[in-house]
């Protein structure tokens, strides 16, 4: 893979605290990213917003003023993990689909793809930008705009599972499986309408924990141990 686009979780960021950030971990992500620049492959980020705030758990606020909160949540970030990436060594750029002043540049695919071949790592902050979507599907939808070679999908988990592993000790790990699969059996790799964008235009994901050691590293190196869901015709 030459081009990817890796998807960290809100809560990822979070640690063990499971809000706010923890630098151990963020710099532990930045230190496996700077070696794949270093290699020459070209990586994108999206980050949630789960360890901020969440639009649909909110009773009280209108979804949609809700839902901003969320994506300014994922503003937030991407600022605080791209900083953390520049002290490690990279360069990078904060990309987001609404104006933010001069926090962060206004999004399109040409500058994305340029500041990739240019070696910068380009986080694409502010989710699609509307509400009722999530950074699921702004992840797949940007994946698919940069043409990326795939989604690289860390998560608490190390793969899809048949069922909740947490709750079911017996709970099977999928080597393979297709985007087909995921949704027909509801398996949440991603959410639906995340699922039907990665089937739809082909993209493949590889999903795998985060908290394995080098496990970003790993995957692209062919180390892989978590999820691939497939997306080939049949
Ligand atoms: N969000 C949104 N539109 C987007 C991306 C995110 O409205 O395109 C909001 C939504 O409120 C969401 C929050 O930002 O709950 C954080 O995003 P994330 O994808 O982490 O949310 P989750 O899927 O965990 O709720």
């Amino acid at each position: 893979m030459k081009r990817v686009l890796l998807k960290l979780s809100g809560e990822a960021l979070a640690g063990e605290k499971k809000t706010g950030f923890d630098e151990m971990t963020v710099t532990g992500v930045a230190r496996q990213v700077k070696q794949l620049i270093d290699e020459g492959i070209e990586v994108a980020i999206v980050i949630g917003g789960g360890n901020f705030w969440r639009g649909r758990t909110s009773e009280t606020i209108d979804r949609t003023k809700a839902d901003q909160i969320g994506m300014l949540a994922t503003v937030m970030n991407c600022i605080y993990v791209s900083e953390i990436f520049r002290y490690v060594g990279m360069e990078t750029e904060v990309l987001t689909p609404f104006l933010c002043s001069s926090f962060t540049e206004l999004f399109s695919k040409d500058r994305a793809v340029k500041g990739l071949t240019e070696k910068k790592v380009i986080f694409f902050a502010g989710g699609t930008g509307h509400p009722y979507f999530s950074t699921d599907t702004s992840t797949v939808l940007r994946a698919i705009e940069i043409e990326a070679d795939g989604i690289l999908l860390a998560k608490a988990v190390d793969g899809v599972y048949d069922s909740d592993p947490k709750i079911n000790p017996n709970a099977k790990k999928y080597d393979e499986l297709s985007i087909q699969d995921v949704i027909d059996q509801k398996l949440g790799v991603v959410d639906m309408t995340a699922s039907i964008l990665c089937m739809e235009n082909k993209m493949p994901m590889l999903v795998f924990g985060l908290e394995e050691e080098n496990s970003i590293v790993n995957t692209i190196k062919g180390k892989f141990s978590g999820t691939k869901v497939v997306v080939s015709e049949t």
